[in-house]
C-alpha cells in the first residue's frame, strides 16, 4: 500500500496486508502470549506478546499511516501512552502543558510523575508568547491538547512546533478529540502524536486502548523501548476492535461534523442557550487558528442553557432520551455530560470556573444518529427547564 495514498484509502489500507498465513483480509486476533522457536532465539518475528504481537503490529502499522507517521505504537488505554512519553523525562525535566488538560492527564502528572521530580507548568496554550515565557533551561516538552476540554479552545500547533524546534524541545499532541481525519499534528510540525484510542478511533464506545505516533527513529527506538519495558500494551483483542474501528474513522468522522455543526447552530439560534462553545463558529475567538489546522471542526460542543444553575443543568441532562448520561465521547451515539459534577468536579470551583467551566456548563458528544432525533431531544429537554 503507497503511504501517499488519501486518507479515505490509508483508513482502510494503511500499514494493512492481507495476513501472511492463510491470506486472511482482516488481521487475525493473535490471541496468544508466546511463540514457537525452531532453535534458541529462532523465530518468525516475534517472541513474547509484551515485546510484539502480530494484531497489535497492525494496529501500530495503522496508526503510523493515519497519523503520516513512521512509526506507531498502541497502549492498553491513552494514559498509558501519555505514561510512555513522560518517560523519556527525568528528575529535574520541565514539562510545559495546556492549562486546560484532560482531568486524568493533569492527575497523572501532579499526581504521579511531579512526585519523582518531573516539573509541570500549565499555561493558556492560546498565547504562543505565554509559552516561550516559561522555556528554561531544564524545559525538555511541551504538551499540547486541541481542541481543550470542555471549552473547545484551540492551540496553535505550527507556531507551537516552530516554538519547540528553536529551543530544542519535543512537542506532543493530544489528538483525541480531532483525530487525524481533522487535524494531523506531525505534519503540522510536532514530534509526538497520542490519542484514547478508547474515544473516536475505536469509536463504539467498546474498548479502552491508546496510541502513539513519531517519525523519527530515534526517538521511536526510545518509545519502543519504554513500551516494551514498562509494559502497558494492548492487547490483541482491543487492537482488533480498534484496527475496525479505524476504517470506519472517515465516514463516522463526516457525519459526526454534520451533525455537530447542525447541533452546534440550532443551540445557538434557541431562545433559551445563553452560549454555544464550537470551534467552527466564524466568531470563535480562535476560529481562524481551527480553520488553518484542522479539516473541520468536530462533534464536540459545550453550551450554557440561559439563566440555568448547577441542579438545572442536573435535571437538563438527567431528561434527555436520545443522549446518554455519560463519561467519555467519541462514539457512534451521543453523550451529554455536566462538567462540574462529572469531569472536573475534582477542581475547586473558583478555578473551573477561571476557565469558563461553569455550573451551567453542558458538554455534548454528538453521535451519528439521525440530526431531528437528536435535535428533538435537545429541545424537549431545554423546554422541561421552563424557560
Ligand atoms: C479520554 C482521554 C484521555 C485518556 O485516555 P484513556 O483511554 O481514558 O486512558 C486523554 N486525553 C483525552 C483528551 C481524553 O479524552
Amino acid at each position: 500500500m503507497k503511504e501517499d495514498m488519501k486518507f479515505n484509502t490509508l483508513a482502510i489500507h494503511g500499514g494493512q496486508e492481507p495476513d501472511k498465513a492463510y491470506g486472511a483480509v482482516m488481521p487475525p486476533i493473535y490471541q496468544t502470549s508466546t511463540y514457537a522457536q525452531t532453535s534458541p532465539g529462532r523465530h518468525k518475528g516475534y517472541e513474547y506478546s509484551r515485546s510484539g504481537n502480530p494484531t497489535r503490529h497492525a494496529l501500530e502499522q495503522a496508526l503510523a499511516s493515519i497519523e503520516k507517521g513512521s512509526f506507531g505504537m498502541a497502549f492498553a488505554s491513552g494514559l498509558a501512552a501519555m505514561d510512555a512519553v513522560i518517560k523519556l523525562l527525568g528528575p529535574g525535566d520541565e514539562v510545559i502543558a495546556t492549562h486546560d488538560l484532560y482531568g486524568g492527564s493533569y492527575r497523572l502528572f501532579r499526581k504521579v510523575f511531579e512526585p519523582l521530580g518531573i516539573r509541570f507548568r500549565f499555561t493558556d496554550m492560546r498565547s504562543v508568547e505565554g509559552v516561550a515565557a516559561l522555556i528554561g533551561q531544564n524545559t525538555r516538552l511541551i504538551w499540547v491538547e486541541t481542541p481543550t476540554n470542555p471549552m473547545m479552545n484551540i492551540v496553535d500547533i505550527r507556531a507551537l512546533a516552530a516554538l519547540a524546534k528553536t529551543h530544542g524541545v519535543l512537542l506532543a499532541v493530544d489528538n483525541t478529540f480531532a483525530t487525524p481525519y481533522l487535524q494531523q499534528p506531525l505534519q503540522l510540525g510536532a514530534d509526538i502524536v497520542m490519542h484514547s484510542a478508547t474515544k473516536y478511533l475505536g469509536g463504539h464506545s467498546d474498548v479502552v486502548a491508546g496510541a502513539l505516533a513519531v517519525r523519527d527513529p530515534d526517538l521511536a527506538q526510545r518509545l519502543y523501548f519504554i513500551q516494551n519495558a514498562s509494559g502497558a500494551v494492548c492487547g490483541p483483542m482491543d487492537s482488533f476492535l480498534v484496527l475496525r474501528g479505524i476504517k470506519t474513522l472517515a465516514v463516522r468522522m463526516q457525519r459526526h461534523c454534520e451533525n455537530g455543526e447542525a447541533i452546534a447552530r440550532h443551540l445557538r439560534e434557541h431562545p433559551a442557550v445563553e452560549a454555544v462553545f464550537w470551534p467552527g463558529f466564524e466568531d470563535h475567538p480562535n476560529h481562524q487558528v481551527a480553520a488553518s489546522q484542522m479539516k473541520g471542526f468536530g462533534a464536540m460542543i459545550s453550551f450554557r442553557p440561559k439563566g440555568a444553575r448547577y441542579a438545572d443543568a442536573v435535571r437538563f441532562v438527567e431528561s434527555l432520551q436520545v443522549f446518554t448520561l455519560a463519561e467519555s465521547l467519541g462514539g457512534v451515539e451521543s453523550l451529554a455530560g455536566h462538567p462540574a459534577s462529572m469531569t472536573h468536579a475534582s477542581i475547586p470551583k473558583a478555578e473551573r470556573e477561571k476557565s469558563g467551566v461553569t455550573d451551567a456548563l453542558i458538554r455534548l458528544s454528538v453521535g451519528i444518529e439521525d440530526i431531528d432525533d437528536l435535535k428533538a431531544d435537545l429541545d424537549r429537554a431545554l423546554d422541561g427547564l421552563g424557560g
